[in-house]
């Protein structure tokens, strides 16, 4: 399979069990469908994302790529608390796309969120 973006190769590697590609050029991560739901919430899972954040800003704006499993074009997608992390998502067959950066970027908030909530829930408790 190769990087929509950069045309490099996706190589399939693991963390805790769970399968994800990283290209060899651009780092840029691939998960399939609910394969980053389930790596966002395992803790070190950040250290999957070893590409520069200049490498990735090289390539965050980039359109028109099409997904490298189907083949169909993939939407742009902002996330939904971090409107500065813009990913690609295929609608068919659910992948997603994440520069190189991004996946980190994206589990900080993850866990500054979390934090935030659990003390929202504290304090209602108290
Ligand atoms: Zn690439
Ligand atoms: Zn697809």
């Amino acid at each position: 399979m190769n990087c929509p973006k950069c045309l490099g190769t996706f190589k399939t590697y693991t963390f805790e069990n769970i399968k994800f590609e990283r290209c060899d050029n651009c780092q840029g991560l691939w998960f399939d469908m609910l394969e980053k739901e389930d790596l966002i919430q395992i803790k070190g899972s950040e250290s999957i994302d070893i590409g520069s954040d200049q490498v990735g800003l090289q390539y965050r704006d980039m359109r028109n790529i099409d997904c490298p499993v189907c083949n169909q074009r993939m939407v742009p997608m902002i996330d939904k608390d971090q409107f500065h992390i813009r990913y690609e998502s295929c609608v068919n067959c659910y992948g997603t796309f994440f520069d190189a950066g991004e996946f980190r970027d994206l589990k900080e908030l993850t866990i500054l969120d979390r934090f935030t909530k659990m003390l929202k829930t504290l304090r209602t408790n108290f």
